[in-house]
Parts: C-alpha cells; structure tokens; sequence
C-alpha cells in the first residue's frame, strides 16, 4: 500500500550562517538560521516521509531543546525518517519538492543535492526530485529574509 506524506518548512534568512541546503552548502552572503544546520529542504522531506508512516514531526523526533541537535547535519534527520521506514518494512517509493527562494541560484547545485538526500534516505537518485522557483519579488521570500520548501513523499507499507 503506497501511502503519501507532505511535509512543509521555512527558516529565516541572516548573516554569518553557512546556507546548506539538501545537504549542500551553496556560497552565500546568508545562510538560514536554525538549531541545526537548518537545512530546509532536508527538514521538509523529512516530514513528508514521517507524514506518510503518521508518525509525529521532525520537531517529535528532534526537539530544538536538545542540545544534541545544535548545529547537527540535518542528513541525520533523513537517515532517522529511512529507519523508521525500513522499522515497519516499507520502502520509500520517491520523494519529491520544491524549494521557494530568491537567491542565491540553486539550479547548478541541484544534481549534488539529490545525490546527497538519496544518500541520506538508501535510495537512488532518481527516486529525488527537487525543483526551484523564486517568489516574483513578492513576500518574505520575495525580500530575502527567509527561504521555504515543500516536498511529498510516497512509501509503500505492508497492508
Ligand atoms: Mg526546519
């Protein structure tokens, strides 16, 4: 039975923080702020996936209190979703997003980021699918001052 989880996550936009996003970290004059490496994009499949199996939020998981997450690599995250996954004998059939950011470009980094989310979750590279787009200028995004993403995932259980 291949069952669907969406998973949704913005982080805020500030100066003298690394920008890593899907695993990558992209040149940048800001980086998101956050208690791990704030890795939005990775945080959203990571609740897509948790999503698909009704578990609880990466938030359930990884409480922002927990002084073991500061500045963690959110890959552990993903890896955490896999083995939950792997936990009840399903299969992560792909995973699929959208990040929403104004700058900087993210297309030339695009093939190394689902290399490193297929990675962290045991699949191929071709089960990862992440697309870009900007927000026309418009919003919080549109302003610089954070960076969104979306994502869903399929996972085939055990009926
Ligand atoms: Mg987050």
């Amino acid at each position: 039975m291949v069952r669907v989880g969406i998973g949704y996550d913005v982080h805020a936009l500030v100066a003298g923080r690394k920008l890593v996003l899907g695993g990558v970290t992209i040149p940048h004059s800001k980086g998101l702020d956050g208690h791990s490496d704030a890795d939005v994009l990775m945080h959203a499949v990571c609740d897509a996936i948790l999503g698909a199996l009704g578990e609880g939020d990466i938030g359930h998981f990884f409480p922002n209190t927990d002084p073991r997450w500061r500045g963690a690599p959110s890959r552990v995250f993903l890896e955490e979703a896999a083995r939950q996954v792997a936990s009840r004998q399903g299969r992560i059939v792909n995973v699929d997003s959208t990040l929403v950011a104004e700058a900087p470009r993210i297309n030339p980094h695009i093939q190394e980021m689902k290399s490193r989310i297929a990675e962290a979750l045991g699949v191929g590279p071709d089960r990862v699918g992440i697309k870009t787009t900007t927000n026309e200028r418009m919003g919080f995004i549109g302003r610089e001052e954070g960076i969104a993403a979306m994502a869903v995932a399929g996972v085939d259980l055990p009926a």
